[in-house]
Parts: C-alpha cells; structure tokens; sequence
C-alpha cells in the first residue's frame, strides 16, 4: 500500500477500505488462504522528514489445523499498526513490508482449533490423548525404572 505524499501535504488523512492479499506475499507453506486486508489508517506528516500512520489491520486466513490438518479459518489483526518511515522522496511511501511483517507476527506459530476457541474432531483428541498417556507412562519407565529394579535385587 503506498501513500501518496501530496496528498498529506494539506493535512493528515484517514483511509479506510480493502485490500488485496496477493501483494503482501503471505505464503507461509502454500496451503493458506487470506482473505482480503482490510485497513483503518490516519496518515500524517510530522514535519518535513516523517511519516507517521497508526491504525488497524484486519483479516483471516485459512490454514490446516496444526493438530488434526482439517481447515480452520483464523481471524488475524493487527489492533494497533504503527509506522513511521523517514520521508526519501517526493512521491510516496510504501506501507507494504511493515503491513506484512505485522500480519505475519501476529498469526500463531502453529494455529489450531484451540486458537479459534474450539475443539479437533473426537477422534483426533483421542488419539492426542492417548498418545500424551503413553508417553508419559514412558518418561515415568525411563525415569524410575532403574529404581525398580535396584528394588527387585534387594
Ligand atoms: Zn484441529
């Protein structure tokens, strides 16, 4: 998203309206898909050499849940974008890779149905279960099984 400077030579501006995701080259794995960015911005020049846009970002992506990989749709925002970039030309000022990189910061590391206030189909929470049991069955072997056996001996 760029902002024209001539247009903030008058006053501080307040944009709102959509964008498209394409551009902000959000492809983490290949399986998500976003929706369109939709943005609130004040824009402001401060002096002759700052830029100065504060606002919000909203949108939501649709990824594989990290647990069970069935589709989720996580709602992403960015409450309180802040940028403020140095003023090197005369033209405009690109927005893009800021908007990018807070988007991306505030999606989870690995979204999953908990993220969305839900739950994994049963069979998968099962089985998630399950395996945490076993596993801790075994680091409880691992951890106190010599012991047993020193107590065998006895
Ligand atoms: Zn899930």
């Amino acid at each position: 998203m760029k902002i024209r400077l001539a247009d903030l030579r008058d006053g501080p501006l307040d944009l709102q309206g959509e964008l498209a995701p394409a551009a902000y080259d959000l492809v983490i794995t290949g399986h998500e898909q976003w929706s369109p960015l939709t943005y609130r911005f004040h824009v402001e020049l401060l002096g002759e050499h700052e830029l100065l846009a504060r606002g919000s970002i909203h949108t939501a992506v649709t990824v594989p849940c990290a647990r069970c990989l069935e589709p989720i749709t996580l709602p992403v925002r960015v409450p309180d974008f802040t940028c403020a970039m140095p003023v090197t030309t005369e033209e405009s000022i690109d927005l893009t890779l800021t908007m990018r990189e807070d988007i991306l910061l505030n999606l989870p590391m690995a979204p999953s149905h908990a993220d969305i206030g839900g739950h994994c189909p049963p069979q998968v929470e099962q089985r998630c279960q399950a395996d945490a049991e076993q596993f801790t069955a075994q680091r409880r072997n691992e951890t106190w099984g010599a012991l047993d056996k020193f107590n065998e001996r006895e």
